[in-house]
């Protein structure tokens, strides 16, 4: 890699080094050629396509799920220096003018564009006159029906970029590994010869556990724990609006300095609750997945799931909140197979395929919760990675090894 990529790395970014991947990544892309990166959520995956944007030729597009995720990463970039705009239906007819004039003019870096204003007839006109260095699609998953979070107009990406101009590099990033997204994404961007780089997904630091969910008991659990964790910070993730509410009651009545978190407050409550966890006023966050997307707290010492999420990779992510600062993280689930069962009817309106596959991440969301074998192999085996030795950090691990010593203790007890 040219010494002019690694300078900017330091003057732009601030960082002395890149981490993981990140070097071949930026070098592949530089030498134009289609990159798949796989990386978990808080690896540094923007980097990947922000320093390549800086140091080439004219704009980069960057397509990006959410609208505040979006304005967010401007705003850092502008915050560095960074010539970075984005197109979204929040801009009036003047400022998104603008944005394109700065873009025509070759000031531009990165623009970032949502999927929906992609998809518009003038938009893609103004695209196809500015010089385009490449394009990055950020949340890539969100092409697969099989990943989290499917966003129909992700799946017209491929063919607008070709309009665009037909051999615009492509990079394409996500922090959900399961084969089957991987493969559809690839088929999907007809990108099955790029290069592929993926990271693993163990997080060492994180410690797995499932309890068993049973009436009553499980709230008293609940308490005990997070007072176990005194003062430190911790989410609550439960399935409904109304169960946010309820438990975060119950936890306040308990002296446990909890807000709740969900779409349905109004968006001022929301925002004040989620700085106040942010900020340490408030220790425990009880939400529904509303909550966590683009959220950096670092020292997050607990995840704990109250209901059963909707998929494997959904855990994974949640989870992946937790000791973002390498140190320790608790992640522990409540589970019962009803649970499951109520999961499954929500989805009874749903088209038959797409129920199908509902239930299929289901089974595989209840296999994890049942199993006895080790968390993290069973975990990472659904990522298409191996592990080879047990973890020794999970609930299964620990009990296997309890088991373990207290035989050999029967045994030195039996031979005196
Ligand atoms: P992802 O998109 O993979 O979840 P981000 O791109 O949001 O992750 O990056 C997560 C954090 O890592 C950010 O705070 C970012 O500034 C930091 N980061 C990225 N690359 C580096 C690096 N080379 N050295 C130090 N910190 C980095
Ligand atoms: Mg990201």
């Amino acid at each position: 890699m040219e010494e002019k990529v690694k300078s900017e790395l330091k003057k732009i970014f601030g960082f002395s080094q890149f981490r993981g991947n990140q070097e071949p990544i930026v070098d592949n892309l530089l030498k134009d050629r289609n990159t798949f990166v796989i990386m978990p959520t808080g690896a540094g995956k923007s980097l990947c396509y922000q320093l390549p944007a800086v140091v080439s030729e004219g704009t980069a597009i960057v397509i990006s799920p959410l609208i505040a995720l979006m304005k967010n990463q401007v705003d850092q970039l502008n915050a560095i220096g960074v010539n970075a705009h984005f197109l979204n239906s929040t801009l009036t007819k003047s400022e998104s003018n603008r944005v394109k004039s700065e873009v025509l003019a070759g000031r531009t870096k990165l623009l970032y564009v949502a999927p929906e204003s992609l998809t518009k007839e003038d938009n893609i006109e103004f695209l196809k006159s500015a010089k385009i260095s490449f394009v990055a699609i950020d949340e890539a998953h969100c092409i697969s029906e099989w990943g989290h979070d499917f966003r129909p107009e992700y799946r017209k990406i491929k063919s607008i970029v070709a309009q665009i101009a037909p051999e615009l590099p492509i990079i394409a990033l996500t922090a959900t590994a399961t084969p089957k997204v991987q493969q559809d994404i690839q088929r999907n961007l007809q990108m099955e010869s790029a290069d592929l780089f993926k990271s693993s997904f163990n997080r060492t630091n994180l410690f797995y556990e499932v309890r068993a969910k049973v009436k009553n008991e499980t709230k008293k659990q609940l308490i005990k724990f997070i007072k176990s964790h005194k003062g430190k910070s911790g989410i609550i993730y439960c399935l409904s609006r109304k169960k946010v509410e309820e438990i975060a009651d119950l936890l306040r009545v308990n002296q446990i300095n909890a807000a709740p978190y969900h779409a349905g407050l109004e968006s001022s409550v929301r925002m004040k609750n989620q700085d106040d966890f942010l900020n340490e006023e408030v220790d425990v966050i009880v939400a529904t997945i509303a909550f966590g997307m683009g959220i950096d707290k670092p020292d997050v010492r607990y995840v704990i799931h109250y209901d059963v999420p909707k998929s494997l990779e959904g855990y994974y992510q949640e989870t992946g909140r937790a000791g973002r600062d390498g140190l320790e993280g608790h992640c522990l689930m409540f589970y019962r197979y009803e649970d499951i069962v109520k999961l499954d009817k929500f989805n009874k309106d749903k088209a038959v395929t797409e129920r199908e596959n509902a239930k299929i991440l289901l089974q595989e969301m209840a296999a994890y919760a049942e199993t006895g074998v080790c968390r993290r192999k069973f975990i990472l085996n659904y990522f298409g990675e191996t592990l080879e030795e047990d973890c020794g950090y999970c609930d299964n691990c620990k009990r296997e090894r309890e088991t373990f010593e207290g035989l050999e203790l029967l045994q030195t007890v039996l031979e005196a």
